[in-house]
């Protein structure tokens, strides 16, 4: 099996390397590895215990927030599934069941 990535345009997993550069074939992106690991580093987001978030993740909220525009209060210990990290501020995108979308800080929630 190949260690060589997907393109990070079109998800191809036909890439090639050529010399230092990584190629699609698909969309004829071509990119460095060096590249790569600094986007992935830049997306890491993690939670009030430093672990690791992902798309997709259930977290549960550990402090009352208070939720922009509204009187609502999302309480400590809410569960929120399937979770969409976004950049910003705040930085991870959600559904809260009674709530609806709005927008966390990953430094206020812990995965589940
Ligand atoms: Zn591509």
């Amino acid at each position: 099996m190949s260690d060589l990535p997907n393109c990070p345009k079109c998800q191809s997993g036909y890439t090639y390397e050529d010399g230092t550069m990584l190629v699609c074939p698909e969309c004829g992106h071509e990119w460095t590895r060096e590249e790569m690991a600094a986007d992935e580093e830049a997306r890491v987001i993690k939670d009030a215990n430093g672990n690791v978030l992902n798309d997709g993740d259930t977290v549960s909220v550990i402090k009352d927030l208070k939720v922009k525009g509204s009187s609502s209060v999302v309480k400590v210990g809410t569960r929120v599934r399937n979770i969409r990290l976004v950049d910003g501020d705040h930085d991870i995108d959600c559904k809260i069941d009674g709530i609806g979308a709005m927008k966390l800080k990953s430094e206020f929630v812990k995965k589940v």
